[in-house]
């Protein structure tokens, strides 16, 4: 069954996330060849350039709300033009990064729309019929959830970063990138709060939730100087540094790094953690990553239990070998 499905291309920093390219390729599998992939793009000062990134992809129109409300990201500014690309694409559903943004604004477009919502999503499958299934971890991804929606009602479903994949250029197919850019017409509301000044933490990563390697470290990295060699093995396979809480709280990095039901949920193809026992709030945050190699000095830590790769070791002798070992097989 041809479908409409409307994607919120979600921008950063100036950029399009990777997750708006997930969303869009999964838009353009549930709309069917004959369906209808609409993408959203909002802020301030869109380039051309992005829509034609989108075009390219198989967004068939991009709908384009450039306003100086959505300069920083603000809630009410960004629901007022969701909501006018709901009401002029009236789609069968909207699909969203489960970012810290898409969390906030799925929930308000579903309950404005009497919309069904799935949060979280890191597959979709045929549900045997015209349907679809919509399949979401639960408790730390011990279980999951296959979840279908009702017809005749819109859905709003939020798309976990880095599991789907992303629309690549020529997706578009016989489309060739030929679709419409349009301007959203609409009235912007009155900000309820400003953004005064972005203080930015120097000599930023990667993002975490979209890198493809992440190299975390535990309370066994002992201080922040321990913190060197993985960041040295992160930068060798291009990827981001994370951490536990237990390393956090202990002060050898910044809570932005922390993965775990407090912290941040990463799904990346790999994933090494390196004196980290795997404690279940620690789990929560990182079991669904692809591949998992553990680093710990105790044979008997629980980590082992769902990694790919165990090596029992002190990781300060670990750590630099396998960053050698990459280096020098390039
Ligand atoms: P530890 O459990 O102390 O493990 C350190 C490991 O390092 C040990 O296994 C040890 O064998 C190994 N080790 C030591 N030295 C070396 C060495 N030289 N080489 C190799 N291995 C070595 N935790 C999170 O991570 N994220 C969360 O979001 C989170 N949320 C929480 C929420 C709540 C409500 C609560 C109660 C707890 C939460 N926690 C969270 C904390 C969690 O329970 C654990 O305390 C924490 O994950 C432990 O961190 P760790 O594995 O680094 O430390």
């Amino acid at each position: 069954m041809p479908r409409t499905i409307l994607v919120y291309a979600e921008r950063r920093d100036g950029q399009l996330r990777r997750v708006a390219f997930e969303a869009l390729g999964a838009a353009r599998r549930l709309a069917g060849e004959d369906g209808a992939v609409h993408a959203v793009l909002a802020g301030s000062g869109i380039v051309a350039d992005d829509a034609a990134a989108l075009q390219a992809r198989g967004a068939d129109v991009v709908h384009i709300a450039d306003d100086p409300s959505l300069g920083s990201y603000a809630p009410e500014a960004y629901f007022a033009a969701l909501r006018a690309a709901m009401d002029a694409v009236r789609p069968d559903a909207l699909l969203l990064g489960h970012t810290a943004a898409g969390r906030e604004l799925a929930p308000r477009v579903a309950a404005a729309y009497g919309a069904g919502h799935v949060a979280d999503v890191i597959a979709i499958e045929p549900d045997g019929g015209d349907g679809a299934l919509f399949v979401r971890p639960l408790y730390a991804g011990k279980a999951f959830e296959r979840r279908s929606l009702a017809a005749g009602h819109p859905w709003v479903i939020t798309v976990r970063p880095n599991n789907l994949p992303p629309a690549e250029p020529g997706d578009a197919g016989g489309r060739s990138g030929s679709g419409s850019v349009q301007a959203l017409v609409y009235a912007p509301p009155p900000l309820l709060t400003a953004v005064r000044g972005v203080l930015r933490r120097a000599g930023g990563q990667l993002d975490l939730a979209e890198a493809d390697v992440v190299v975390s470290g535990g309370r066994g990295v002992r201080s922040a100087a321990g913190f060197e060699p993985l960041q040295a093995l992160a930068a060798a396979l291009g990827g981001a540094v994370g951490a536990s809480r237990a390393a956090c709280d202990a002060g050898y990095c910044d809570y932005a790094l922390q993965i775990g039901q407090t912290g941040k949920v990463v799904t990346p193809q790999l994933y090494i953690a390196c004196g980290i026992s795997g404690a279940i709030q620690h789990l929560a945050g990182m079991s669904q990553s692809r591949t998992i190699v553990a680093i710990n000095k105790d044979p008997d830590a629980p980590i082992f239990g769902i990694a790919d790769y165990g090596i029992v070791g002190d990781l300060f002798e670990v750590v630099p070998l396998l960053t050698d070992e990459i280096l020098r097989s390039r």
